[in-house]
């Protein structure tokens, strides 16, 4: 275990003792406690030779997520594929801000029934379940241009035992909702939002390995943050409410586009776990 770690840090990899004792359990189909407990068993030939071919996945800098199939988020498991972003920590504040949107009273009226919630581009689902285990009689929807995405949002809703309360619809962002007249509470999105100029020059984990298409916002990185924020307004309740998440540097052009609409009462833009501007909320008005 020593000897890999060494090996992946010389190789550069993040986290190295972390990788290697996660790639062992995954190997051995244990947990990372179990492995402490029988750290002095020599492992067999055939573990080693799998242990091996994981490391060299991970030298070639496929991510840690892709090879074990699996990202926590929100305290939960979910299952993950290439077919589908990764997951990241910063996105647990749109589930953090819908929750105290409710705590707060601040979504319309709930007398009027079942409350209402989109995930647009659900990509692994992990919004829409999380928010689902969350919001116990909710009816959520979780939307994505990709099939194979929508298979794994699926898989993980059923994982997690909310599938029957997600509709699960597949299109290029509201072209989803083109048969459907529902309107929601809240509309949660973390949409691709980095410039196609800068594609290249994500880590090799990122933009060797993650899809594309969840990734990449067009020119500066803003063509889907402005395809939700100019016709979001069409499928939000009177007081409902917008959440995306952004680049800090988005955030500015994001709230002018809000204004621009008219259709919003209320604007405000939520720092991440790293004090960056992270996500842009807005209230619809009563119009
Ligand atoms: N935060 C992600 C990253 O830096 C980008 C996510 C996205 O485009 N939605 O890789």
């Amino acid at each position: 275990m020593n000897v890999t770690t060494e090996f992946l840090k010389q190789k550069e990899i993040e986290s190295s003792r972390l990788c290697s004792e996660v790639l062992l359990s995954h190997q051995l189909k244990k947990s990372r406690v179990e492995l402490y407990l029988e750290f002095d068993r020599p492992l067999r030939s055939d573990e080693i030779s799998g242990f091996r071919s994981l490391i060299k996945r991970r030298i070639n800098r496929e991510p840690l997520q892709y090879i074990t199939g699996h990202q926590e988020f929100w305290s939960l498991d979910f299952l993950v594929n290439p077919a589908v972003l990764v997951p990241r920590p910063e996105t647990e504040i749109l589930v953090e801000e819908a929750l105290r949107l409710k705590q707060d009273n601040l979504l319309p009226d709930s007398a009027s029934g079942q409350l209402t919630i989109l995930d647009l581009g659900t990509g692994s689902g992990a919004i829409a379940v999380s928010l689902a285990k969350e919001f116990e009689s909710a009816a959520l929807w979780a939307s994505d241009i990709s099939a194979e995405a929508l298979a794994v949002a699926r898989e993980n809703a059923e994982h997690h035992t909310v599938s029957e309360r997600i509709t699960f619809c597949q299109g290029d962002l509201w072209q989803a909702f083109d048969n459907s007249p529902v309107t929601f509470d809240m509309i949660i999105s973390n949409p691709p939002y980095i410039p196609a100029d800068t594609f290249d020059t994500l880590p090799a984990e990122v933009c060797s390995y993650e899809p594309r298409i969840a990734l990449d916002g067009h020119e500066k990185g803003m063509h889907f943050i402005e395809r939700i924020i100019t016709q979001g307004g069409d499928y939000l309740k009177p007081g409902g409410w917008l959440l995306i998440e952004m680049d800090p540097g988005q955030t500015e052009q994001a709230l002018e586009l809000i204004d621009a609409t008219q259709s919003f009462r209320s604007k405000a833009r939520l720092m991440d776990y790293r004090k960056k501007y992270r996500m842009v909320k807005a209230q619809k008005n009563n119009g």
